[in-house]
């Protein structure tokens, strides 16, 4: 990948032996901007409010700390020695993030020795496995706040021992559908002030009024960055007219003539998944699907596939716009808008992460031209209305 440039050093951030012979091995030559900014004042204890975006090396901006915080403390103090506690929560709203998660934090303590404990809990899969692996607690817990709040109902875990949270896409996480169950998780943990402080660490691309609200509820003397997202200088956004009706034709016709290696496309439904896959399937064209409705075996495997690139066309709903990370995935396409400017932000993301290029593309009909107007306006772009050769679109 692209290194990002900043003058620092992961070696000066502060950061054990073991965590930087990992962190080579990776081939992280240099630290991100939030990585340089951040690591130091979490290592030091510090809360911290960031505004990342997807693919800023946020995971190891937490993770890092985190896992040399656990390595350095005594054994006894930690969630894994104490029975069913757990010492640092990571909260994150869909089941691929938490898997994601907690699988970078496994990785970056390749050469912790097996010290430090990390178990991932998330909906739609057996709750028994993941009780077992809670035998005992947890150093590390990655979650989605509903299995989480089950786990605790049947005494998997207990969260009164919790030092360090971290809230993964936070104004996310507070809204409609998840706003209570992290209420219900707060109230939880140890409250400050109080004898056990824990330490704050929110991310978040966007900082609606309620982010702001927990933000000052919370955080104590929080240090804040703000990180420009490197991705927007490397992703293209494009916006193409297309008639009603002809989005699929479009559709197959730009798969074909880029002959992109993998594309993901969202559209505003599960329902609508299927059907564009049947419909670009009639083109010629193997599209997987990839939605809440299905097993979490089948969305484990389809994402995996996509990944590696077996599959080659994935056809998606929002489920799929936050966190996920697609290693140079080239281009994602809006054949449906999202409803909500923020959302727009959070698909894109998937494409040019980590400084890589990338490419965005809306396909708008005269329905979409008014909400169109309204992204743009709302993530200050200006996009010039472009037109697919063969597919003109008519005049308004
Ligand atoms: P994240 O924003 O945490 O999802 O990270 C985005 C991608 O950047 C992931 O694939 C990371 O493995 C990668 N990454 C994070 N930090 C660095 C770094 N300092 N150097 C190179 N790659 C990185």
């Amino acid at each position: 990948m692209t290194t990002v440039t900043t003058a620092t050093s992961f070696k000066e951030l502060g950061l054990i032996a073991p965590l930087l012979a990992r962190l080579t091995e990776l081939e992280y030559t240099q630290p991100t901007p939030i990585q340089a900014q951040a690591i130091p004042s979490v290592l030091a204890g510090r809360d911290l409010i960031a505004g990342a975006n997807t693919g800023s090396g946020k995971t190891a901006t937490f993770a890092l700390p985190l896992l040399q915080q656990l390595s350095l403390e005594l054994p006894s103090t930690r969630g894994s020695k104490q029975g069913n506690f757990v010492t640092g929560l990571i909260l994150v709203p869909t089941r691929e993030l938490a898997k994601q998660v907690a699988d970078s934090i496994r990785s970056y303590a390749a050469h912790l020795n097996g010290e430090v404990k990390t178990v991932a809990v998330f909906g739609g899969v057996s709750a028994n496995t993941q009780m077992l692996a809670l035998r005992g607690g947890t150093d590390i817990l990655v979650a989605t706040p509903g299995r989480l709040l089950d786990l605790i109902a049947s005494n998997a875990i207990k969260l009164d021992r919790v030092k360090t949270l971290v809230l993964d896409e936070a104004d996310r996480m507070l809204s409609l559908g998840f706003a209570d169950e992290l209420a219900e998780l707060l109230a939880l943990m140890p409250n400050r002030p109080g004898k056990k402080q824990k330490q704050i660490l929110l991310f978040s691309a966007t900082f609606p009024d309620k982010v702001q609200a927990l933000t000052q509820q919370l955080l104590n003397n929080p240090i804040e960055i703000q990180v420009q997202s490197a991705d927007t200088s490397t992703l293209v956004q494009r916006v193409f007219t297309v008639n009603k009706g002809e989005k699929t034709a479009v559709l197959a016709h730009l798969i074909k003539q880029n002959q992109w290696q993998q594309a993901l496309v969202f559209v505003n439904a599960k329902y609508r998944c299927v059907h564009i896959a049947e419909k670009l399937a009639k083109r010629g064209i193997t599209a997987k699907v990839f939605h809440g409705d299905q097993s979490q075996g089948a969305r484990t495997r389809v994402l995996n596939n996509f990944k590696s690139g077996e599959v080659e066309v994935l056809i998606a709903t929002d489920i799929a716009a936050r966190g996920i990370d697609i290693e140079k995935l080239p281009v994602v396409i809006n054949f449906d808008l999202p409803r909500s400017p923020a959302d727009y932000m959070h698909r894109i993301g998937r494409s040019g992460r980590a400084g890589e290029v990338g490419l965005a593309i809306s396909l708008i009909d005269h329905e979409d031209y008014h909400h169109f107007s309204v992204i743009e306006k709302k993530n200050k772009v200006r996009l010039e209305r472009e037109q697919v050769e063969g597919f003109e679109a008519d005049e308004l």
